[in-house]
This record gives structure tokens, sequence and C-alpha cells, in this order.
């Protein structure tokens, strides 16, 4: 479950160009709130020098990494810090063993359809106090970590059953949560799209193997990745456009299947893969994007997620936001939400990713809205957890306010 040696080795090498600055350390929320972890300094680049491949690892803490990225983005040298802290946590867990709690939650693509084709039995087991009990002492997952509920039909089956329009062809990679949580989401997306004139297909597609390499493994996210190139490649050569509505699958294809996995073909799919928002966004430049939008007289705060701001390309969902009518968005000023993927799920990192969240909460607090928006569906739903409030897809408000829908 590694890294490529080639790889590994140029990662850290880049640990000595560290000029000791300690910007990354204003910016890591999980230091920010927990003396256990020491922050993105002292585990990247400064453990790196005591670290020696023969020996046993001794970086506990490194688990604790949420791997958000916030640190290489203010890194005035250019430290791949998350990464080194991704091959201390990968050896750390190749050694001491990951328990099945971390297994299954990075494997919610094998049993998700199930979860949703008796999602009313499964959404009320879920919310029963002496499951969620059993959860925790079982499993280790918190009782109080917000579990998600599952819908039925499938978007993939719901897809099935829609009456495409005619129009010019693209390709949406939608995540497994949209396929089997937040159906609504994944419609929305279709109707934004025809209402601009598209005709969407759903590709061949599989889980994008985020979860997996974020437990260091390696090997199973290089296979979903591979099974994803070969699939999406083949939309991308009979000359459709990709588009990903969740930051965390889009960080994968556009980043990772390159950066850290070196996939053949990774970059050809980067170079067609675009966020949703980023896509209208270039409809609006060349004066392409219906914007026949009814007001909307809400209050609504919107909150970028860790790995949109990673993946360089502005906020498009809040730049495209702000053409509704009536529509008051506030962006929200706060880091993390504290979800860290599966992070905020297991027992002995539940009361850390609370911390966490809880400037977030603040934020949302001094705002006052009536809705939060935000891409990311780890931090919908520690947002609700956090709040109670509705959170929702920045794509789900804009489908509401489109005057000609299909
Ligand atoms: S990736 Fe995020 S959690 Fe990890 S060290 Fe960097 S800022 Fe901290
Ligand atoms: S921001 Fe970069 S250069 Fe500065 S301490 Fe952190 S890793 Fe080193």
């Amino acid at each position: 479950m590694r890294m490529r040696a080639k790889k590994e080795e140029w990662l850290k090498k880049n640990a000595d160009i560290c000029i000791r600055c300690a910007t990354c350390m204003a910016v890591c929320p999980v230091s920010r709130v927990t003396p256990l972890f020491p922050g993105p300094k002292n585990t990247g680049p400064g453990a790196e020098r005591f670290r020696h491949p023969e020996e046993p690892s001794v970086d506990h803490w490194v688990d604790l990494c949420i791997g958000c990225h916030l640190c290489n983005g203010v890194c005035p040298a250019g430290v791949p810090i998350s990464e080194l802290n991704l091959l201390a946590k990968t050896k750390y867990l190749n050694e001491k063993g990951r328990p099945f709690r971390d297994w299954l939650l990075t494997h919610s693509y094998l049993y998700g359809w199930i979860g949703a084709l008796f999602s009313p039995i499964t959404n009320y087991l879920l919310r029963k106090p002496v499951v969620k009990k059993l959860l925790e002492i079982i499993l280790k997952i918190d009782q109080r970590s917000p579990l998600p509920n599952y819908q039925s039909p499938l978007f993939r089956e719901w897809f099935k059953s829609h009456s495409p329009k005619v129009g010019k062809k693209i390709a949406y990679f939608y995540g497994c949560f949209t396929n089997t949580n937040e159906i609504d989401v994944g419609k929305a997306t279709v109707e934004v799209l025809e209402a601009n004139g598209f005709e969407v297909i759903l590709p061949p597609q599989d889980c994008c193997g985020f979860p997996m390499l974020g437990h260091g493994d390696f090997d199973g996210a290089r296979k979903k990745g591979e099974k994803n190139l070969s699939s999406l490649l083949q939309v991308i050569r009979s000359g459709m456009e990709i588009l990903y509505t969740s930051t965390s699958c889009g960080f994968m294809i556009k980043h990772e299947y390159g950066h850290l996995l070196e996939l053949p073909g990774a970059e050809e799919l980067a170079n067609h893969t675009f966020e949703l928002f980023e896509f209208l966004r270039k409809l609006k430049e060349s004066g392409n994007l219906n914007t026949r939008f009814k007001g909307l007289s809400i209050k609504a705060a919107y909150f970028a997620p860790c790995h949109l701001r990673t993946l360089g390309i502005g906020l498009p969902a809040f730049e495209i936001l702000k053409l509704i009518p009536e529509l008051e968005l506030k962006r929200l000023e706060a880091d993390c939400c504290g979800m860290g993927g599966t992070f905020g799920f297991k027992k002995e990192k539940y009361e850390i990713a609370q911390e966490i969240g809880n400037d977030l909460k603040r934020a949302i607090d001094r705002v006052n809205p009536e809705i939060v928006l935000t891409e990311c569906e780890g931090c919908r739903l520690k947002i609700r957890h956090l709040t109670g409030l509705k959170v929702l897809h920045p794509v789900q408000v804009l489908r509401d306010v489109l005057v000609s829908r299909p």
C-alpha cells in the first residue's frame, strides 16, 4: 500500500526546502484546536529529518492530519507538507494495521446501494440511539457523529427514467454520495445543464478512490483511478468534457490521479474535467449562460470547502449565485468544517472534529442565514450537524431559481 518509490523520494527531498517560516502553522485547523497534533511544520518537513525507512514509525500523531491541503496552499517555499504527512501516515498505518471501521468507511461504494435500496429501514436504524451506541462500541464510530441519510431510487436509476434533452453532450461524474445519499444534487445538475442546452451523459464510473488515498491505501485508490480513467478517457476522446459536483472527487481526479498516483492519462483527463460552476462561469463569460433567474428573497451563507480552495479555481459558485436577484449571499470566513472526509465519524477524533467545526459555526452564527450553501458533501453533513440549518449544494438553489426549466 505504498506510493511509487521515485515519487516518494522526490517528496522527501522537498522537505529540505522548508525555510521554517511557520506560515503553515497559522492555517492548520487541527493543530489550532489540539496539542496532540504538532502542526504542519513539525509533522511534515520537521519530522521528515528523523524518519528512516528501515525504522518503525513513531508518528502516531500524523493520523490526525485531515489532508485538507490548507498548509500547502500558504507555504512560500512549496513544501509538499500534506503529501509528506500522507507518506508518514501510510507507513504508520501499514505497520499498525487499519481497523475494520476504516475499511468500512472507505468502501461505502460497496454497500451504499444496499443502504439506498432499503433506505426506510436503513435510515430508521441509523437514527436509533441503540444502533448508534452499538456502532460506537463495536466499530468506534462516535454515536454523536452525523450519519448520512440514504435515498432511493439511486441517482443513476432516476436518470434512466428521465427523458433526456437533446443538445451538446456533456458527461457528469456524480460521485458515490450523490448516487446513494443526495440524489437531488444530481437531479439539479442535470436540470441546470439541460436548461443551458446540454444533453447530460453518465459515463460508467466508480468511487474516485479519495477515501482510500486519505487512509494511505495507495493500491486501492490506484485501482479505482485506473478503472475511472479507462472509462472517462473514452468519453473525452469522443469529444465531451466532464463535470463534477463533489469537490473531493474533483480534487482526486484533477490533482491526485496525476500527482500522487501517477496514473497514465491523468493529465489528459484533468485537462478536460471541470467543476460544475467553473464550467457555468465559462458559459457566462462567453455570454451563453442561461441567467433567466427569478428572485429569491432569502439570506444564505456560502462556505468554500478546503478542496475547492486547493483546486485554485476561485469561487465560481459564489460568483454565479451572486447573479440571483434578491438573494442575500455572504461568504463564511472560516477554514474548515472539521469533517475531514471520514475523520468526524471516528470516536477518537470526534471531539477534535467538533472543535475545528466550532469556528465555522461561530462564523455562521454571526451571519445568521436561513440556509448554508457548499459544494462538499462532507461539509454539508457536518454543517447540518453543527447548526441544524438547511444546507444545500449551490446547484440546488440555482435549479430552483431558473425560470425556464426543462
Ligand atoms: S493537511 Fe491540513 S490538517 Fe494536515 S497538516 Fe496541513 S493544514 Fe494541517
Ligand atoms: S510554510 Fe512551508 S517553509 Fe514555512 S514552515 Fe511551513 S513548510 Fe516550512
